[in-house]
């Protein structure tokens, strides 16, 4: 059947290749056919996987402390119980020998049917429970696969596969980065949510708020992916396939055409030079750097080295790390982020789960909670700073208690690197992020005590119109646009300039070529953003006049009505 589904566009260029389904972020599955002859092993690696789960809870039941409460053992019980339900025990097996698929798979299809069960019951209890069925399953899928599984196996299809999943963690996301998917379709997210960003940076086409993408496709579904317009079009007749494989041939010769900006200075046409810095994830996104001819790291998010681990990485390890980037770029700036751990970048062994997470202990609030993890980064990254030009950049912050302790613990670790006689730069540069209303507000305490600051938009609009990033149910109320964004852009970037203290924009609206010229009109001159939108943004820079936009930026920032805005802004863009 011929259908199309639309969501958020938040990764350009187009794709088409067959679907590849993997399921629930916690409990991600790949589903695969199975060969008849193999049937048999299927099953008993099921059954055994089974009875692995009942020994597992019947031991945690028998060695369950004195002093537990005996809601511990109910508890237990109906785990216990849940394993017993024909959903869980009989139906997977039945649906194994019937479909020939993998038991994982089978296990999912069955639990989520079990889940709607009790969805649908009035009792708030009741309905409760299916966080329980959840744990059971989980538990038996580690045991299937020996940890939780995530990664499908390779494609075995000739043109490349399009993932779809009802959700993706960025940690997954960064796993998947050498499958290299020909693109990510999802339920759930926002535009500036971190699987989004990373799906920006692995250059793939990524549509994300489908809702029921995962639902409505089937297995090798041949699927049509519009990065841009937000659209998936499901086995799509061949008039519309060949359209959009000519689509596909020109996005190619626009990229290739961008290729050459790559060495030009980027200046405006009267003649400003703009500094525009790359977003990194890891040591290995370098290359893309350099190929995209960016002037320095705007954003390292060293926190990417702490996701999908089950040790977490030492000084030596960080700074390794930290160095490979700063000697990389070869005397070029590089702004090193200290970790911005929580909300949506837990740790594996992360077990807190605050009701609030994007509220929570997050970013600098979980450094100066966890001294011993704050002091190793900073040491790391000062040694760092001895081979290149490392700017270290401290994300979150809220106001003068939370600067000046973090300016201590720095001034802590250069006293101790003194005294074992281990070089750093002196000069390091510290800077922090303003993605807080309350940074933005108060300001001068920012300007007094720090040398740089970069502006987190994703961060900053989502608190300020207090939208979830990562929640596509909101996902319509994000607006970059909106008049309390812009009074605040204006004003941190307008205080700073007038301070003469340097000031960037690394968040996704750097990056996002319609407000390039809105962005340079409110005197910004410096951006950070994915390395691969690089280009598209040099190439609006070389043609915008900062004297010619001065005027229609004033309007935007005056105007009230967002049609008003929009019309203003489309105007700024085709000048
Ligand atoms: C931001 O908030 O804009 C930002 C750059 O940080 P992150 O997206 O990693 O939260
Ligand atoms: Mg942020």
């Amino acid at each position: 059947m011929n259908f199309t589904l639309h969501g958020i566009a938040v990764s350009s260029g187009i794709a088409v290749g067959h679907a590849h389904l993997i399921s629930h972020t916690a409990l991600e599955v790949a589903h695969y056919k199975l060969p008849g002859d193999m049937l048999a092993e299927e099953l008993t690696r099921f059954d055994a996987a089974l009875a692995s789960t009942r020994s597992e809870l019947t031991a945690l039941r028998a060695s369950r402390p004195q002093q537990a409460a005996a809601e511990f053992d109910a508890f237990l019980d109906l785990h216990l119980m849940i394993l017993c339900d024909e959903h869980i025990s009989r139906a997977p097996r039945e649906m194994i020998e019937r479909e020939h698929c993998n038991a994982e798979w089978a296990l999912k299809v069955k639990m989520d049917e079990l889940v709607a069960h009790f969805e649908a019951f009035d009792d708030a209890y009741l309905r409760e429970r299916k966080t329980d069925v959840t744990q059971v399953v989980e538990r038996i899928l580690k045991t299937l696969t020996g940890q939780p599984g995530h990664v499908p196996p390779a494609s075995n299809h000739d043109t490349k596969m399009i993932l779809v999943a009802h959700d993706v963690s960025p940690a997954d996301l960064i796993q998947l980065k050498p499958h290299q998917f020909s693109a990510i379709l999802t339920d759930l997210g926002g535009a500036t949510s971190h699987t989004a960003i990373i799906a920006r940076g692995l250059n793939t086409p990524c549509v994300v708020g489908l809702h029921h993408a995962r639902e409505l496709l089937r297995e090798n579904d041949l699927l049509i992916v519009d990065g841009e317009q937000g659209v998936v079009i499901v086995n799509p007749d061949k008039q519309i396939l060949a359209d959009y494989r000519l689509r596909q041939d020109q996005f190619g010769l626009e990229r290739k055409k961008l290729k050459r900006l790559k060495a030009m200075l980027a200046s405006t046409l009267d003649g400003t030079q703009i500094e525009l810095h790359a977003n990194i994830e890891l040591p290995q996104d370098l290359p893309e750097v350099k190929e995209n001819g960016a002037t320095g790291i705007g954003l390292f998010r060293s926190e990417f080295l702490f996701l999908n681990r089950d040790v977490l990485p030492g000084e030596e390890e960080q700074f390794e790390a930290y160095r490979a980037v700063a000697e990389g770029m070869e005397g070029l700036p590089v702004t090193i982020r200290t970790f911005d751990l929580g909300a949506d970048k837990q740790l594996n062994d992360a077990q807190r789960v605050a009701s609030n997470p994007a509220l929570g202990l997050r970013a600098i609030r979980l450094c100066l909670a966890e001294p011993k993890l704050f002091r190793t980064q900073l040491r790391a990254l000062l040694r760092a700073s001895h081979y290149g030009n490392v700017h270290i950049l401290v994300p979150m912050l809220s106001g003068t208690a939370e600067i000046n302790q973090t300016l201590q613990f720095i001034a802590n670790v250069k006293q101790a690197l003194d005294a074992e006689g281990i070089p750093y730069n002196r000069e390091v540069q510290i800077g922090g992020m303003v993605e807080i209303p309350a940074a933005a507000l108060a300001l001068n305490v920012f300007i007094k005590k720090l040398d740089f600051l970069s502006i987190g938009t994703n961060d900053l609009i989502q608190y300020t119109l207090a939208i979830d990033r990562t929640d596509e149910e909101v996902a319509h109320l994000y607006d970059p646009l909106h008049p309390a964004v812009l009074y605040l852009l204006s004003h941190v970037i307008g205080s700073a300039t007038k301070a003469g203290i340097p000031v960037a924009v690394c968040g996704e609206m750097a990056g996002d070529l319609a407000y390039t010229r809105l962005l340079l009109g409110l005197g910004l001159r410096q951006f950070s953003m994915n390395p691969a939108q690089l280009l598209g943004a040099k190439q609006r820079v070389l043609t915008t006049s900062l004297p010619q936009i001065a005027t229609i930026t004033q309007k935007i920032l005056r105007a009230e009505d967002p049609l008003k805005t929009r019309e203003l802004l489309d105007k700024l863009n085709a000048m």
